[in-house]
Order: C-alpha cells, then structure tokens, then sequence
C-alpha cells in the first residue's frame, strides 16, 4: 500500500468519523434548542392569555356587568374573552393554538377532546400539579404543548355555573341549561393549554443542521486537497530522493561509481532469471589490475585511485546500455553482459583489456590487467559462475597476466550432467 494510499484513508477515517460525531452531537444539540425556543414561546402565549383574562376580570367586567341583566355579554367572561383575543393571533400565525379545554362547558366549542380531557384528568387527579408541558402529535402535527389547570377559585364564578336556576337568564336564553352546570368550589374544571407547532423550529434547525454541515464537508474536501497537494511536494518527493540517494550510497562505489558487489549479486540473479526465461545466453567478465600494488608503492595510493577510477571509465566507454560494470573488490572488476554467449564476452574483455594496456595512464604510465571470462551454465549457481571466472582470472594471472582466459566449462557440462554435490 503507497504512503499517499495510507495517509488518504487515515484521513477520510478521521474525517468520516468527525463528521458522524459533528452530525450526532449537533442534530441533538439543535432539536433540543428547538424545543426550548418553541417552548418559551408557548409559556409566554400562556403567560398573554393569563393577563388577557385578568384584564377582562378586572377591567371589563365590572364595566359591563351591569349590562348583562338584559343581554348576556360573553365578553365579560375571561375565557372567551383570552380564546377570541388569541384566535385573532391565528391569522398571522395559524397553527398557533389557545384553548381553555373544560368537561362540561358552558360554551360547547369549549369541550375538551380525548386527549385533552386525559390531561385534565390528571390535573383532577393530583391537585398540586400546577403545569404540564411537552410534545404532542407526529410529522407536521408535531407541537409543543403547555397546560395549566382551571380551577374555580372564586365563589363567585359559581353564579354560572352551580344550577341553571342561580345562572342569569340573558346566560340560559344564550347557552341553554344542558352544558356547564355543576361546577364545585376547588374543582378543576379543565386547563388552560397553548400549542405552538414544533415544523417551523424544526424545519430551521434541519436547515441550520445541513448548512452547518455542508460547511463542515467543505472544509474537510478542502483540506483533503490542500494535504494531499502538499503531500507529493512536502513528504513523497523528499522521500524518494531521500530513498535513492540511501540506494545510492548501499549500491555504488564512490572512487569509481560503478555498482558495488551487493548490487552486482542482485543485477546477474536478475538477469539470470531472464536469460532463463528467454534462453539466451549471459555471460561474465572477471579482471584484476596487474601489479597492483606496486603501482600503490611507487606512485603513491592517490596514483592507485585514479587508475582505478580511469580503469572504470574506460571499461564503461566499452559497455552496450544493457551491460554494467561493477567494482568488486579492492582493484578487481566484474563485467555482466547480458545476451551475450562466451565468444562475444571473449572478444569484449579483450577489447578492454586492449584499451587499458594500450592506452598509457597519467602519471603511472602503462598498466595492465588480467581477465576470466565465463558463460553461465543454466543448471549452475551464481556462486559457482563466478568461480570459474575467478579460476580462469588465476589462470590469466598465472600465464603472465595482461591477457583473457576462457573459463573451463561448468563440471555439469563436462561431465554430461553428473554435477559434483
Ligand atoms: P596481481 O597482479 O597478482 O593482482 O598483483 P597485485 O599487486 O595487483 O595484487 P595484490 O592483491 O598483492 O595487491 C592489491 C593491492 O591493491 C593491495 C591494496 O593495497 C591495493 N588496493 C586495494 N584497494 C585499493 C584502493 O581502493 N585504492 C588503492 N590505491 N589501492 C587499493
Ligand atoms: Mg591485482
Ligand atoms: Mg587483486
């Protein structure tokens, strides 16, 4: 896996995993103050019908009181007067909801439904309970309720509301004596309840909620970008320098900049694997400078290292492209030649010997080498190549140096396949 894969999918987990923490918190935290906002609302709508009703009790009804002998005025009756103040607000605000739900009301629009007479019921039945509030109806039903108990704590209400004979006869003539009759002193005859609907706040904190989001994922893509652009130029490219000036130093000989032994190992197992693939042939110059050491001793060891390192420019002058020269020791050299069989290897380790002995050195003057030339033998091992080249080097060296020796063939061959163990 590439580094730039790596790093992609750390970041894309990181970003997934804060972006699905971001929407859980916030989705939550949203819809929560939602709900707050919605039910502040409805606790001053309730807190506005309370003070509608006040007013009607203490600055209307005396007023009209008097009035109602003749004609019954329901103006004068708080609740009618906070639901018909509230109902107006509808037009602006249509699912805006007042409503004084009663048992058994004078004014039958009054009457509460099933799920409101289940709430007065619980009122009834724990009389200490001064305020329910919460969430009512599904979907776009969906409203935040709050209800507070009517109990009747003025005798005086009772004048409508004991018997039809004690109610004022403009009331009978308007509402009848079937509803709204029966009402005790203390009793909690209904509630209160304001409905404010939860879509709108909810719709807003969806659309806060995506935009919140949508710019989350921008910065994120963004940022995605921003990295990874700088990733080539901050870390991949540095990297791969870095990498192949450590390769560099693993794989190449300073004085001659030719490819190491290590590397020379790694280049013929490759190249073995291909002249097997393709059958053809791969062979390998072996040389050692000659007298070497006294080249060192009267010149000097500086001398030494310029030979060696014009010895290896000489020899790369020689090489085809697919070819590679390799300091192999301290003044020995290897050739690898691929595609090659033993009598073209013969004739260019004889050309480079030819160009170092031909050719005086600066300073040193003529300088000679020695050369093992083999071809590998598909059944041998590397090791086993080298040797003979090595042996035939010796052999050079041997027979007076400054010349090319061709390798014995592999035991295998000679002995028509009963290779030695
Ligand atoms: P022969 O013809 O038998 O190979 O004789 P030679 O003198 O070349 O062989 P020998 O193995 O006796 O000496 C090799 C010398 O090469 C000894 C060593 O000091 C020298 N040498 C090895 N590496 C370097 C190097 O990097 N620079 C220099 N200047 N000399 C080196
Ligand atoms: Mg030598
Ligand atoms: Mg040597």
């Amino acid at each position: 896996m590439s580094l730039r894969l790596k790093f992609n999918l750390i970041l894309i987990a990181v970003f997934a995993l804060s972006l699905i923490g971001a929407a859980m918190y916030y989705n939550g935290y949203l819809e929560r103050n939602a709900i707050n906002e919605v039910r502040n609302n409805s606790q001053v709508l309730m807190e506005t019908a309370l003070a509608i009703r006040s007013y009607t009790t203490d600055e209307i009804k005396p007023h009209l009181d008097p009035m109602n002998a003749q004609r019954f005025l329901p103006q004068t009756v708080p609740a009618f007067a906070a639901t018909e103040t509230l109902r107006r607000l509808r037009d602006k605000f249509p699912a805006y909801e007042y409503k004084e739900a009663v048992l058994n009301p004078t004014n039958t629009r009054d009457r509460a439904n099933e799920w409101e007479r289940s709430l007065i019921e619980k009122f009834r039945a724990d009389p200490s309970q001064t305020e329910f509030t919460g969430t009512h109806g599904e979907g776009i039903q969906r409203a935040v309720y709050v209800a507070r108990p009517i109990v009747i704590k003025q005798a005086q209400c009772l004048a409508c509301h004991s018997e039809p004979a004690a109610a004022p006869a403009s009331m009978l003539s308007v509402y009848g004596e079937k509803n709204g009759f029966g009402w005790q002193l203390n009793e909690t005859v209904g509630m209160q309840l304001v409905k404010l609907p939860m879509l709108y706040p909810i719709e807003k904190a969806r659309e806060t909620f995506y935009a919140f989001m949508a710019s989350l994922l921008t910065i994120f893509v963004l940022t995605f970008i921003a990295l990874n652009s700088s990733l080539s130029g901050l870390v991949i490219e540095p990297m791969a320098r870095l990498n192949r000036k450590l390769e560099d130093l693993a794989t190449r000989d300073f004085l001659t900049d030719l490819v190491n032994r290590r590397r020379f190992f790694e280049q013929l197992a490759s190249a073995m694997a291909d002249s097997r693939v393709h059958n053809t042939g791969l062979s390998v110059v072996m040389f050692d400078i000659d007298l070497f050491k006294r080249i060192n001793d009267t010149f000097g060891h500086d001398s030494g290292d310029v030979v060696l390192k014009n010895t290896a420019l000489r020899v790369r002058e020689l090489l085809r492209s697919s070819d590679s020269a390799a300091r192999f020791g301290g003044e020995e050299f290897m050739i690898l030649l691929r595609e090659t069989r033993i009598d073209a290897a013969m004739a260019i380790a004889e050309a480079v010997r030819a160009k170092i002995a031909n050719v005086p050195f600066d300073r040193v003057g003529t300088v000679s080498a020695s050369f093992g030339v083999a071809e590998w033998d598909h059944r041998e091992e590397a090791r086993e190549l080298i040797d003979r080249a090595d042996r035939a080097l010796y052999v050079a060296k041997q027979t007076g140096r400054n010349r090319v020796v061709r390798a014995e063939p592999a035991p295998a061959i000679a002995n028509a396949g009963s290779r030695p163990a």
